[in-house]
């Protein structure tokens, strides 16, 4: 699903954010990325969902090295295969639930007149149903969050990517977000998150550490 190869990341001002990462991540992977605050974690989720380029070295998504591909290419990709989910939840207040959702296949082709049927199946898939047309406001934090995950899955991504899911949550709800995270990968997603959260990360099959932004621990290889 998603391989680096050698890949460094450093911004403008000379902040050398990744260096020499390599890793790869197949199939209804369910991985986490962890490491303290400002080790790499969401530079390195970012290059995983072509949000942004690497510096160096490759990154490739199902196949498809990210730096030959145009930007419009890349949009077209990412709004296909990815769906992301942030700590924040992005919604928009002033939207009931199941257009917050909708809006999850703006760029998809899919017609306007059908967006909201598929956003009421994704809300019915995390559990929303009965949320469906209330606004944000009036919903709980877990709740928002799992409106941000309907979004993410509305246009049923092959990869979801999750920055901190859980960071805005209680440690109960935030493990009920990780269980919805965890039947998305048992229905054939391959599922990435990162936490900073050394309970959440040990809770998943692979865990990937990272830090100064390097790859220290990937329970995912074999040791040599
Ligand atoms: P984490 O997600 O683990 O907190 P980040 O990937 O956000 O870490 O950041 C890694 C390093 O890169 C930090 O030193 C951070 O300050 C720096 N950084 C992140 N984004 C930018 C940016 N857009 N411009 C400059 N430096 C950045």
């Amino acid at each position: 699903m998603i391989v680096l190869r050698d890949v460094g990341r450093t911004y403008p001002g000379g902040v050398r954010a990744l260096r020499d990462v390599t890793l790869s991540i197949g199939e209804r992977e369910l991985v986490s990325v962890v490491g303290p605050s400002g080790s790499g974690k969401s530079t390195l989720l970012h290059l995983m969902g072509t949000l942004d380029r690497p510096s160096s070295g490759a990154v490739e998504v199902r196949g498809h090295d990210i730096s030959r591909l145009s930007d419009r290419r890349l949009s077209a990709l990412r709004s296909e295969w990815i769906g992301f989910v942030f700590q924040q939840f992005f919604l928009t207040q002033g939207q009931p639930a199941v257009d917050n959702v909708a809006t999850g296949l703006t760029y998809t082709g899919v017609p306007a007149r059908e967006r909201r049927a598929l956003a009421l199946a994704a809300l019915d898939r995390v559990g929303l149903s009965h949320r469906s047309w209330h606004l944000p406001s009036e919903l709980s934090g877990g709740e928002r969050q799992r409106v941000a995950i309907a979004r993410a899955i509305v246009n049923e991504p092959s990869l979801i990517l999750a920055d901190e899911p859980t960071g805005n949550l209680d440690s109960r709800t935030g493990a009920e977000i990780m269980r919805l995270l965890l039947d998305l990968r048992d229905s054939g997603s391959t599922v990435v998150v990162v936490t900073h959260d050394r309970e959440v990360a040990a809770s998943l099959p692979r865990r990937i550490e990272v830090l100064d932004g390097t790859v220290r621990l990937d329970t995912g290889l074999v040791p040599l």
